[in-house]
């Protein structure tokens, strides 16, 4: 069984939910007491977030390699970055770090292909929404085309999340909002919808849509359980 290297904290309301999945998954899976064999290093969110806002991206970089090398000295096999958002840099801290990464958007790409799916929404924070990194892996990669909401809904949803997820909050009128917004894009031909952060699920259900909705905690968390009970 491999160890899996958690780098989380970001914002640690979705990691508890990371820590929650995996050792549900490896009871649910191997029976009896067995839990997952993970190393968690947990991020201060503060110091992240203000790099990601002042656009200081090789900070973010740094302190993420502090903890990928942390989780590797304790043991871990390979490298699960706990947010959509810093997947911007998971290229740069799995090649530093010198350890594999789980990739949040290829998780979700296998998904969404598996579903027989082509064109879907995304909701994340505004670097996942309007940055390339996300939307180019899932078109190159997967030839999947994404739609994103229009400007003052992405800065809605941006506030959401850091501002109210991120610090546990959870409000009925923003749920009302984000489903909102997905009927928006449902209208638009979005086949299915992404929650392309990690905090969205705690606020949005499969209910809040007929659409179907890929949970990318989930996702990320029950492959990483794949991954370390894959031998070799
Ligand atoms: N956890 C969120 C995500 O999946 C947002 C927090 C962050 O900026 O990392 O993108």
């Amino acid at each position: 069984m491999k160890v899996i290297g958690l780098i989380g904290g970001m914002s640690w309301n979705s990691t508890l939910e990371y820590y929650r999945i995996i050792n549900e998954s490896f009871a649910r899976r191997l029976g009896g007491l067995h839990s997952a064999r993970l190393v968690l290093y947990n991020l201060d969110f503060d110091e992240i977030q203000r790099a990601q806002h002042e656009g200081r991206w090789d900070d973010t970089v740094s302190i993420l390699v502090d903890g990928g090398n942390a989780v590797k000295r304790a043991g871990a096999d390979f490298l699960v970055i706990c947010t959509n958002t810093m997947h911007k840099v998971a290229d740069d801290v799995e090649q530093e770090v010198g350890l594999p990464l789980l990739h949040i958007v290829d998780v979700t790409g296998d998904a969404i292909r598996e579903r027989g799916l082509h064109r879907v929404g995304l909701l994340g924070t505004r670097f996942v929404m309007k940055e390339p990194f996300y939307q180019e892996r899932l078109r190159d990669r997967f030839a999947i085309e994404l739609l994103v909401p229009g400007e003052d809904d992405i800065d809605t949803i941006h506030q959401i999340i850091y501002s109210e997820l991120c610090e546990g909050k959870i409000k009925a009128s923003s749920r009302r909002v984000c489903a909102g917004i997905i009927s928006k894009l449902v209208n638009k031909g979005a086949e299915g919808i992404v929650l392309g952060c990690t905090e969205l699920p705690l606020l949005i259900q499969p209910g809040d849509t007929d659409a179907p909705i890929f949970d990318t905690t989930q996702l990320h968390a029950e492959a990483a359980v794949n991954l370390a009970l894959t031998k070799g």
